[in-house]
């Protein structure tokens, strides 16, 4: 029944090994409430559709300067800058571009549809794969999320919401029925630091770990471990005691940083950050403590 609802999306991944139990497909929804500066998918934090810009590939022919209506391109020898904010991403640039320097991110697509894409992979789903709404953060667009998991549950298929969990309570109720993991992400306990690297306090967070975890949700944790954030021992320890109190989690995976490359930055005009040091506890002895407080 709710299969015309569309949504906005930037990938759909397939064959994915690290979204959920078995092969996934991985749909990746536009938009993102926090702003993690290690973010891998910079490209999807914005809510609407975006223009990337792919600089190395740009010869300065100035085609789009030429049709844009909206003047956002300005192009001379050895430069092409971009005023965003007067884009209307027409995708008008984008066509005439004569090598694929430029091209719009996010394309809107019905549950029905992208529940189409998946089963077209149902077949290598043998041990337990299926779906999984990623970003972004797949809760930004709520009725569009639950248009998926029921539709897809209609279909037989697993389902897996990956969050950050920064997300209005309600809607991880109404989701919960329709989703058979949830990946959730706890980047850090202490309120400061959460504040500092994501851009958004914490405590909705840690409060929705508890709902999701007493409705009987399950709950794989996951923890990126990021150098000179939230590596220091007293911060993984007081993650662990968290999940000690507030309910034990299905699993647990540190996820070591690797850096997202800047070119995608470029291509959106996003702020790079990288971390000024290395792990103080590295992601292995993280991984021991954090079980050893859990089993
Ligand atoms: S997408 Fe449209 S409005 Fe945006 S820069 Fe290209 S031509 Fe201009
Ligand atoms: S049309 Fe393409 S190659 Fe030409 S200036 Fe624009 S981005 Fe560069």
């Amino acid at each position: 029944m709710y299969k015309d609802v569309t949504g906005l999306i930037f990938q759909i991944q397939r064959f994915s090994v690290h979204d959920g139990d078995g092969l996934r497909t991985t749909v990746f929804f536009k938009g993102c409430p926090l702003r993690c500066r290690w973010c891998h998918n910079p490209e999807g934090l914005r809510p609407g559709a975006l223009l990337a810009v792919n600089r190395p590939l740009c010869v300065h022919c100035g085609r789009c300067q030429d049709i844009c209506p909206q003047g956002v391109h300005s192009v001379s020898p050895g430069m092409h800058g971009v005023s965003r904010a007067q884009c209307r991403t027409c995708g008008a640039c984008a066509a005439a571009c004569p090598t694929g320097a430029l091209h719009l991110i996010g394309q809107r697509m019905s549950a029905g549809d992208v529940v189409r894409e998946a089963l077209r992979d149902a077949p290598f789903y043998t041990t337990g794969g299926g779906i999984t709404c990623s970003g972004g953060e797949c809760t930004m667009q709520p009725e569009f999320l639950l248009a998926v998991l029921t539709t897809a549950k209609e279909a037989g298929l697993n389902t897996a919401v990956d969050t950050c969990g920064f997300a209005p309570s309600d809607v991880l109720r109404q989701i919960a029925p329709y989703t058979d993991a949830f990946l959730y992400d706890v980047k850090a306990y202490t309120p400061e630091l959460h504040r500092t690297f994501t851009g958004a306090d914490n405590a909705l967070i840690l409060s929705n770990y508890r709902t999701l975890h007493g409705m009987g949700a399950r709950l794989d944790v996951r923890i990126p471990l990021i150098p000179t954030v939230n590596d220091s021992e007293e911060e993984i320890l007081r993650i662990g005691r968290f999940l000690q109190e507030a309910g034990r989690p299905h699993a647990l995976k540190v996820i070591p940083y690797h850096s997202p490359g800047h070119a995608k930055y470029a291509q959106v005009d996003e702020p790079i950050w990288e971390p000024e040091g290395r792990f103080t506890v590295t992601p292995e002895e993280a991984q021991r403590m954090l079980d050893a407080m859990l089993t």
